[in-house]
């Protein structure tokens, strides 16, 4: 840890950490959830499918990467044992059951939706206080919101292929 870095943080600090603390659970099982739908996915336009989840998969590592690093920056450390990711997640592990592309479609929406609400609070909570976080929430929400458009885009040409315009 930087003691001026953490200390322009001030008496936030804590609080930030645990935010990102949290958001760093939540990058990892979003990563594992996009991973193992890219191994098992079935259907319409698969293929097309697994590129997409495959890329976001990469995504959510890197974002996991970033939140990591600033915790350690803040002298915090970043969760020891995977048995605690599901404690400290605000959006959950939605287990691929049923591997059908919409499905599969359907649970990393509701995720990606899920993330934007937590990184969008997050920088309330950071903005003018904490500059350094403020910039790495704001990238990562950029990609959380191309995520989501991405994958409702994938949706509309499922739906449009299969004829059941709505
Ligand atoms: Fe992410
Ligand atoms: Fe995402
Ligand atoms: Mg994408």
């Amino acid at each position: 840890m930087g003691t001026k870095g953490r200390e322009i943080v001030g008496l936030n600090a804590e609080k930030v950490l645990s935010l990102l603390t949290k958001a760093f659970a939540d990058e990892w099982l979003a990563y594992y959830q996009y991973w193992l739908g890219a191994k098992i996915a079935k259907g319409p336009m698969k293929e097309a499918v697994i590129a997409e989840l495959l890329q976001h998969a990469a995504d959510e590592l890197r974002h996991a990467d970033l939140v990591a690093n600033r915790i350690i920056q803040l002298g915090g450390s970043p969760a020891i044992s995977p048995k605690s990711w599901y404690d400290l997640t605000n959006c959950g592990y939605d287990a691929p059951e049923d591997p059908y592309v919409t499905r599969l479609l359907e649970q990393n929406i509701k995720g990606e939706q899920c993330a934007i609400t937590v990184y969008n609070s997050m920088l309330a909570e950071t903005r003018e206080k904490d500059p350094v976080t403020y910039n790495m929430v704001l990238q990562i929400l950029q990609d959380e919101v191309e995520h989501e458009e991405d994958l409702q885009a994938l949706q509309e040409d499922i739906d449009l292929m299969l004829n059941r315009r709505s």
